[in-house]
């Protein structure tokens, strides 16, 4: 069994939260203060770091990912969006880059894409498949200059950060100030799907998804560390089908969005 650290809120700092409930023998909490929802304790940093670095991207699931259809419709979706509020092109960041699929769709679009991830594995692909300029490690040991990304992507990624104010201060020092936009997804806490499901929703996977944010508790975080017109992105579901149940469940998503129920969110700042 790992080593478990305990935790405050890392949004208010605070140590006053109540169970929600208990998954894989970890507790899931929600601070009183902020509603932030994260595990307390939680598997300690050293151990997620090993996993992340040796195991997480094993050769049949790169395959697997690298020519499944969903994958290249939700990275198009993404970038669809990301283009649409930042039309400018630039230098991006793509933390938590895995195999590179977003950052090499953005490079054919124009983009100078630099992507970062722990795995050894997933960078390696990035790097031989795509040619990408991937380095394989965490943002504090990539030593970016200050203000030298136009935008900085983090797609499903947040939710598994350790240190997770040293990391958005990090995000904060080499993104360009003003014009620079940071894009964030993670599961949506107070989704639909998870106020129905609790500990049964799929995303809890308390063992490496170690917060639950929402609408709410994310834009919090990010003014926390001086970002500013934070705003609301309406990530689409994606399908290899377009039959009409299909777009019938595309618009129940949509409108899910609308009110910040949906599976995730997206949020833009700068
Ligand atoms: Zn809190």
């Amino acid at each position: 069994m790992s080593t478990l650290e305990h935790i405050n809120c890392p949004i208010c700092d605070q140590d006053d939260a109540e169970l929600l409930f208990d998954k894989d023998s970890l507790p899931v909490v929600i601070c009183k203060q902020c509603r932030l929802r994260y595990v307390n304790p939680r598997v300690n940093r050293q151990t997620l770091e090993t996993a992340y670095t040796e195991t997480y991207y094993p050769p049949d699931k790169v395959e697997r990912i690298h020519t499944g259809s969903m994958e290249w419709l939700q990275m198009t979706e993404r970038l669809t969006e990301l283009e649409k509020h930042h039309p400018g092109k630039g230098r991006l960041l793509d933390v938590g880059c895995g195999i590179g699929t977003f950052l090499h769709l953005a490079s054919e679009q124009g983009w100078q894409s630099h992507g970062i991830d722990p795995s050894k594995s997933g960078s390696a692909f990035a790097q031989e498949k795509y040619k990408l300029n991937v380095q394989c490690g965490y943002i504090f040991d990539a030593d970016f200059p200050s203000a030298y990304f136009d935008t900085i992507t983090l797609y499903h990624v947040l939710e598994h950060i350790s240190e997770l104010n040293p990391f958005l201060s990090e995000l904060r020092r080499v993104l360009k100030p003003k014009t620079g936009t940071l894009v964030i997804e993670v599961p949506n806490g107070e989704s639909l799907q998870s106020r129905r499901q609790k500990a049964d929703w799929p995303y809890v996977h308390p063992h490496d998804h170690l917060y639950y944010f929402s609408a709410h508790s994310l834009p919090k975080l990010l003014q926390k560390h001086g970002f500013r017109d934070i705003t609301m992105g309406k990530p689409k579901r994606v399908s290899t089908t377009t039959d009409i149940r299909f777009m019938l469940r595309q618009a129940a998503t949509a409108m899910l969005v609308k009110v910040h129920l949906g599976t995730v969110i997206r949020v833009y700042a700068s």
